[in-house]
């Protein structure tokens, strides 16, 4: 048997619509909460190319408070089984042997639970290597799950013990910190970010919030591609610390944003008697790295003509005239593939690998909370507000107690 925190239903929309639009405090971790802390049967690994792994430590995302808060849209319902297990910003070590790797291993796994992983043959986007466009993230041998942590077989890191595929698992070489190592996943969504932004030599790029997406997005631009001057849009004052350190050229306060970019950029800002304000003119390339209305908009409202809004964050409904108006490419960035274009041969979690393990990124990881998972109603209630709090980002430790 074995502790873990359990997903068992998905939270009702109306509730979630009155408890978000209320700005409730305890929406995550109250009554409401479709979360429980329960002791199940530990999951088997009896399928070929899986293996067992121990919990050491397993991030808090976004997605899961999406998820847990109802936030989430309900596209993604046919794509997770329920009751499952979140959690999958995982640290692990192998308690079985799995292939080349030998139980004992220290392990961080990407998330997508590909063809490979469900025991059929691969589907186009498998076998060109974009895992993360997997077209059969419902059928084979596990149930319905677009991710590890979204689906009832494979178990989640908010446990004790999970089990993941050989597909999945990059070994941690020594001399990581677990709080670098849980960094390297949502690195790799960065290093997918940079790479599939289709930024070119000097352009003046955007970034709109700077969480943990954002901070990574503003690392991985910097370093993997040819942008000019960055400007992330922080909220708080450790935030901006954080994204000078990782590259950014300035950061601005969301208020104050789009009359600094119509001032360095020379554009036009308009002011509609109602709603709110815009360019004409702007930045080439913008990074939403939040997801929620008002990100969105500010990079929508912030790009040129013809430049590129990116999608880094699982978004929310939003007014998309801009798009129309300004002819915009939108372009969503999901997860990470084995097979990054661009990447000469390297898989993202590689390059990941060697970005998390700079000086800006061990200060950023030193800011890591964690809890063990009887806490976790304090512990969401902290991710809920970890911007606000100081942290970038909160981790359950499943052995603590
Ligand atoms: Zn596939």
């Amino acid at each position: 048997m074995m502790l873990a925190l359990e997903m068992y239903r998905s939270l009702p929309r109306h509730l979630a619509g009155k408890a978000i639009g209320a700005r409730a405090p305890g929406i995550l971790s109250g009554y409401a909460a479709p979360l429980r802390l329960v002791t199940l049967d530990r999951p088997s690994a009896e399928r070929p190319g899986w293996a067992r792994l121990r919990t050491r430590l397993c991030g808090v995302c976004g997605s899961d408070l999406g998820a847990l808060s109802g936030r989430t849209s309900l596209y993604f319902s046919p794509l997770v089984s329920l009751p499952f297990v979140p959690g999958h910003e995982v640290v692990a070590d192998l308690l079985d042997d799995c292939d080349d790797l030998p139980a004992g291993t220290r392990v961080v796994i990407d998330p997508i639970l590909t063809c490979a992983a469900r025991g059929i043959d691969p589907c186009d986007a498998c076998a060109s290597g974009a895992t993360n466009l997997c077209a059969r993230v419902t059928v084979g041998d596990v149930s319905a799950g677009l991710q590890t942590g979204f689906c009832s077989d494979t178990g989640g890191g908010w446990g004790e013990i999970l089990t993941a595929h050989r597909s999945q698992l990059h070994p941690v070489p020594d001399g990581y910190a677990d709080e670098q190592a849980i960094l390297i996943e949502p690195m790799a969504c960065a290093v997918h970010t940079a790479l599939h932004s289709g930024i070119r030599e000097n352009d003046r790029v955007l970034i709109s919030g700077a969480g943990l997406v954002g901070l990574l997005a503003t690392l991985a631009i910097r370093t993997l591609t040819g942008a000019g001057e960055i400007t992330v849009v922080a909220k708080h004052a450790h935030q901006r610390d954080h994204a000078l350190a990782l590259g950014a050229t300035e950061v601005v306060e969301p208020k104050e944003a789009l009359r600094r970019l119509r001032r360095v950029t020379g554009a036009f800002l308009v002011e509609p008697e109602y709603g709110t304000s815009y360019l004409l003119g702007g930045v080439d390339v913008a990074v939403d790295a939040v997801g929620r209305k008002r990100s969105l908009e500010t990079a929508l409202q912030a790009t040129r003509a013809g430049g590129r809004v990116v999608l880094a964050g699982m978004p929310d409904s939003v007014d998309l005239s801009a798009a129309w108006f300004r002819e915009l490419e939108v372009i969503g960035t999901y997860a990470s593939a084995q097979r990054e274009a661009g990447a000469d041969g390297r898989s993202a979690f590689d390059l990941a690998t060697e970005l998390v393990r700079g000086d800006a990124m061990s200060a950023l990881a030193k800011t890591i909370a964690t809890y063990p998972l009887h806490r976790w109603r304090e512990a969401l209630d902290h991710a809920h507000g970890a911007g606000r709090l100081g942290t970038v980002k909160v981790a359950f430790d499943p052995r603590s107690r």
